[in-house]
Formats: C-alpha cells, structure tokens, sequence
C-alpha cells in the first residue's frame, strides 16, 4: 500500500513520524488517536505556496471543524493559518490559538442572535447566510456601535463528484442565496448603516477528487464579484471555500493536489478579477487537505470472530469515527504490530457500539488480526474526533501530538466520571 511521508513500517511496526504506534498504544493506552503537526505544518506550506506563487494576496483559513484541538490550530495559527470558523465554540477556538480576529470568517446557515452579537465584540466579518441573518447582524452591530464586516455565501448551483451529504453547493443545499439574488442581498447590506460588506463566499462541497469543480465555482464567483462590483461593493476578498478531496483508497483515488488545483483556480480568478479591476485577497478553507493524512487512530482487538465474515472487534468505532458509518467512507487499515506479515484472508474490523452499522472497515485483506493485536485507522484526521460522541457511555479517548520525533499528549481521555459530570439530580430543581 502507498504510505504517505510521515507513515512508515519499521521492523515489522507501524511508525507514525518516526515514532513507533506499538509504543504509543503501550505508553498512552487504547483507543488513541495520534497526529503529527509536522504534517499539517507541511500540507499548510505545501497548500500555501503554491497559491501565493501565482498571487501575493493568498490567505489560507482551516475549516475548524475538521479537528478542533488547540495543538493543531496553534500549530496553524504559528504559520500564518486563519480559520472558517462554524460556531461561537469554534470562533473561542481560533482565538485561544492566537488566530487573528480579522483573519477569520464566522460562517454558518443557522446563526443565533448571540453568535452574531459574539462576532461582532471578536471583530470577525460574518458570512451571512440569508437576508433574515442580515437584519439581525445590522441590529446586533447597533447596538455594539460598531460596523460588522460581511460576505454572502453565495449558493452557486453546482452539482459536484461527491458524497450527497457533503455536497453543499447544490441548487437544494441549505447553504447560501442563489447567485441570481446576490445582487440585491448585496444592495440590501449596503443600505444597511451598520453593515459593510467586504466579501464573497462559497463552499461548494467536501472530499471532491477532481479540481474541475473549483474552477467552475471560481467562474461563479468572479461574475459575482463582477455584478457586486459594478453596484458599488468594495471587495476584499473572495473567499471559495474548501473541499479538496484525499486518496483514501491509498492506491486507487486519484489525489489532486494542491499544485493542480492552484493550476485549474488561480487562472479563473485572475483573469476574473483583472476584467472587474480590483486586486481582493484570495481566500481559501482547505480543512481535510490539512488534516486528514495526520491521524491515525489507533485501536485494540478485543476478540476475533468466525461468523457470515470474520469480525475483528476493536475497541472504538463510530463513537470515535463516525465516517464509515455516516458517509459510507472507506479508511485504511493496517495490523501495526505486524505489518510487514502478508494477508492471508479477508477481515471485518467491527467497533463496540451497539449497532449493526458500526463497522470500521470491511472485507479487508489483513495477516490473521488476533485478541491484542492493534490496528490503524489511517487518514482519521479530519472529522474524526471532532465528530465524536460519548455514545454507549464510552469515554472520548486521548489524543497525542507527535512532532520532531517526540510525542505528548494534546488531549487527555475522558473518564467514566466526565460522562455524568454534568449530569444533575432533578430531585432538588423540579419547578413549577
Ligand atoms: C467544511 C467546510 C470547509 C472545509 O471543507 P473540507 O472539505 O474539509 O476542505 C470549508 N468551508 C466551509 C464553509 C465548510 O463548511
């Protein structure tokens, strides 16, 4: 199987930036998810660069919500990195990391009153998702006395090669305001007093494996700029979002890279911007591209059992990675403690949780996985621990940083006590 850089396999053991996983599930415990910051610094440079070589004025901002520690967002926040930030937590997130105010967009579709009286006292600009949401943001302005600096997501209508319930740019999505009413949303915030729109905004889908999609959202967008343009908006950036896509089948997806999706965007936007006249920062919202490759989550084997297939029981599974049970996504999977042995049937990686969909990976080619083996999850990065839950009542495992060939933990493992730690008798409260 093709291995990424920072994953290698040492005398037989799974190594994970130089560190070998088998001793990290010794020293740390199971389930355990480890991520190397020098890979996501890595991808940051690597996805960076090859955009502000074509454009000075490049702003990368990371998709929070595809791992939320504060190690990885520090580590960004340290080159540079702003953040699309989808909630007041996130929003707290950033800024904990030292993320800039004004390098980060607060977007969302479903923003209460306080999140937007939040974003005005942090001084981040908003990406309004509906004219209801402008009025709102206006009046909470008011009566902070300050300007709140907008963008309009802009819903381009475009059908993209994705799983259905990560393509967010569909004429039908819940996301944004068609691009034959942007005109008049934009009219509408510039007589709004306390409103001062800056900005446009797309987001046209996730885990996308072709860059043509971008560069068509790119063509949306500057004929956008270019109406906004015309009716008096001063823009100053044009944000398309995230959706960059990673070979999750190591030797059979095809893997754009950011080099090639530079190639098919930059020249739309350039071209776009130079007609219109205006010279608007580009800015970007890769959140898997960063992050994805990093993690490896790694689990136990409880049990192993001949049944229709043969299971292999771990000791996590959609509790802590919920995508192969939510979005049918495949992960590579790798005996750690024995990964140079050759497979020799086909195996069934099954999580704890009481489910029948709760499996990790399936039909898989491994060397026979028996009762205290560990297996990698690869590419578990991006929405892996940020989407988990305490289902079952299993606690939240601990997550550990590795960097320069060391390792630390960046997250503690919740404890039976954190599951009930918020939990109050009702005995005492009932009211009437
Ligand atoms: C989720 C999201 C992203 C990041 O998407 P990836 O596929 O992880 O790159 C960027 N922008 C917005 C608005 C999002 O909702």
């Amino acid at each position: 199987m093709k291995m990424p850089q920072h994953l290698s396999v040492e005398e037989g053991h799974l190594n994970i930036g130089g560190i070998d996983t088998t001793a990290l599930a010794g020293a740390y415990g199971t389930p355990l998810y480890v991520t190397d910051l020098d890979r996501i610094t890595g991808n940051y440079r690597r996805f960076r660069d090859c955009l502000s070589e074509r454009y000075p004025q490049v702003q990368v901002l990371f998709a929070a919500k595809a791992n939320g520690n504060l190690a990885v967002m520090q580590a960004l926040a340290r080159e540079g990195a702003g953040a699309d930030v989808f909630s007041s937590g996130e929003l707290d997130l950033a800024l904990r990391a030292g993320m800039k105010p004004e390098l980060l967009l607060f977007n969302g579709s479903s923003k209460s009153r306080s999140d937007l009286a939040r974003a005005v006292e942090a001084g981040v600009r908003v990406s309004v998702d509906s004219l209801d949401e402008l009025t709102q943001l206006d009046a909470a302005a008011a009566e902070a006395g300050k300007t709140a600096e907008i963008a309009f997501r802009v819903n381009p209508a475009l059908e993209v090669p994705t799983h259905p319930k990560i393509a967010t740019g569909l004429r039908t999505s819940k996301f944004g305001i068609p691009a034959e009413e942007i005109s008049a949303a934009y009219a509408e915030a510039l007589a709004c007093e306390h409103i001062e729109p800056v900005g446009i905004h797309c987001h046209i889908g996730s885990q996308i494996l072709e860059v043509e999609p971008f560069a068509r959202a790119a063509g949306v967008m500057v004929d956008v700029a270019r109406e906004v343009t015309d009716i008096g908006v001063r823009l100053r950036f044009v944000d398309v979002g995230g959706g960059l896509g990673i070979p999750y089948h190591h030797d059979t997806d095809p893997a754009p890279t950011p080099e090639e999706y530079a190639a098919a965007v930059m020249p739309v936007f350039l071209d776009g911007i130079a007609e219109c006249g205006i010279d608007p920062a580009f800015w970007v919202e890769p959140g898997r591209w960063l992050v994805g490759d990093s993690s490896v989550l790694l689990v136990g084997v409880n049990s192993v059992k001949r049944a229709h297939r043969t299971f292999v029981n771990v000791d996590a599974g959609f509790n802590l990675l919920a995508r192969p049970t939510m979005y049918d996504a495949y992960h590579e999977v790798i005996v750690a403690n024995r990964a140079a042995e050759p497979a020799d049937g086909t195996y069934t990686v099954a999580g704890p949780i009481c489910e029948t969909g709760d499996l990790l990976a399936q039909d898989r080619p491994l060397p026979a996985p028996r009762a205290g083996d560990l297996i990698a999850v690869l590419d578990a990065g991006a929405y892996g621990f940020s989407m988990s839950s305490q289902y079952n009542s299993r606690p939240r495992c601990a997550e550990v940083a590795v960097s320069g060939g060391r390792h630390a933990l960046m997250r503690r493992a919740e404890s039976l006590d954190d599951i009930t730690a918020t939990m109050t008798d009702p005995a005492p409260l009932w009211k009437r």
